[in-house]
């Protein structure tokens, strides 16, 4: 069979699944209200599912900090870090980012998933164990695959079996305990005090992949360690500019000056990309310096999440999740949930379904993120359109 025949064979077998996805084109900037196409009409929505939690993403104050960076240094490097790819602004950013987590340093990749993706080749070896929680994002569970470690895999949170886990690889050199900091499908929070405890105790270092933290969790947004009080105790943190931080892009990678010097030298997506656009940690520069005085933002947050949660649970539907502005509504079939989400575009809510195997069959559900620049009107808006189309298809009563 031909190669492109093949490719046609498997997107019918996804389609069968109901399990296609299929890009929404913005005609406006990332913000709290959107335009798309809807029936071959532009149309306004509130927008419900971008992880631009303070809201940063159309910032002027970004805008015109990228826009300097630009005219002064250009559009890109055309090179990776170590032959030319390193201006001022590359080290600055990894400075300011390693402050701002309170980390000994930091290095920058091109995004996250290329972090997470070689952060552990060049620290771990066949004689090492990676104990990763069940629920990891896709690019630790890639970045394991990339490394030669004996791998353990925990249930969710599940600290009695994150202890089995660290008492099976007690006889490995290193070990190392792998958690996202929160869980973005569940809008779930990892328990690093308790992870911290056991690692301690069973002498693994622990790694947190804050992705959906930094900017909008702890007093000053670094994230679940300074909610938690664990600041500290983590030997690794990775996450990203592309979310809270200002949503262009760019991960990182911190931890102590050892770890880090290591990545630079034997980090492949680090060592064979090219180096993140000037413009662009600029952009990721000005927004940790909003972040990190953004309380103000981060209450609005809390509050626009405590208000869409209580709207939501009066009108009796069924929400995942705690303690964060991601805020999952449960419906359960797949395709139901689909056509939810298409409904509330249509009352001008634009919504993301997800459906098995991004998460567990029949769990299929609505993943709601608020935002810092969401008003109480748009809230309101959205729990009324949610109400409206629960009823029609029978979520609530
Ligand atoms: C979004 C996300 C990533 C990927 O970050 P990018 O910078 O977009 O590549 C990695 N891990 C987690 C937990 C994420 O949520």
């Amino acid at each position: 069979m031909k190669l492109t025949d093949y490719a046609a064979q498997l997107l019918q077998e996804i389609d069968a699944m109901g399990t296609r996805k299929n890009e929404r084109p913005l005609l406006s900037p990332q913000a709290s209200q959107i335009v798309t196409h809807s029936g071959g009409q532009a149309k306004q929505a509130i927008n419900l599912c971008a992880n631009n939690y303070l809201g940063l993403a159309a910032d002027q104050r970004l805008v015109e900090a990228a826009k300097v960076a630009l005219e002064r240094y250009g559009v890109g490097m055309a090179s990776v870090r170590f032959i030319c790819g390193t201006q001022d602004l590359h080290q600055t950013l990894e400075q300011r980012t390693a402050a701002y987590l309170g980390m000994e340093d930091c290095i920058v990749f091109s995004s996250c998933f290329d972090a997470n993706g070689g952060v552990f080749e060049p620290l771990l070896t066949a004689d090492d164990a990676i104990i990763s929680d069940s629920l990891n994002h896709a690019s630790i569970i890639d970045g394991v695959r990339l490394c030669k470690a004996q791998r353990w895999r925990y249930h969710n949170n599940d600290m009695a079996d994150l202890e089995s886990q660290l008492k099976a690889a007690q006889s490995c050199r290193q070990r190392l305990i792998v958690t996202d900091g929160v869980f973005s499908m569940d809008g779930t929070i990892a328990n690093l005090p308790a992870i911290c405890e056991l690692a301690e105790q069973y002498q693994a270092a622990v790694m947190v992949d804050d992705c959906h933290a930094t900017g909008l969790l702890g007093s000053r947004g670094a994230g679940t360690p300074e909610m938690l009080s664990v600041e500290g105790r983590i030997d690794i943190l990775t996450g990203t500019y592309g979310k809270a931080l200002g949503g262009a892009s760019g991960g990182y990678v911190a931890g102590s000056k050892a770890v880090v010097e290591l990545l630079r030298q034997r980090a492949r997506p680090y060592l064979f990309s090219n180096a993140v656009p000037p413009a662009i940690c600029a952009a990721a520069l000005a927004a940790i310096d909003i972040a990190e005085q953004a309380d103000t933002a981060r209450q609005q947050l809390q509050a626009n999440a405590q208000r869409f949660r209580h709207g939501m649970t009066s009108a009796g539907f069924t929400l995942l999740g705690a303690s964060h502005p991601i805020i999952p509504v449960l419906v359960g079939d797949a395709a139901l949930a689909g056509e939810v989400a298409d409904a509330l575009l249509q009352r001008g809510i634009y919504v993301t379904a997800f459906s098995y195997p991004v998460v567990p069959k029949g769990m299929a559900r609505i993943r709601t993120q608020m935002s810092a620049a969401h008003t109480e009107e748009q809230i309101d808006q959205a729990i009324a359109a949610f109400i409206e189309v629960g009823r029609i298809y029978q979520l609530i009563a």
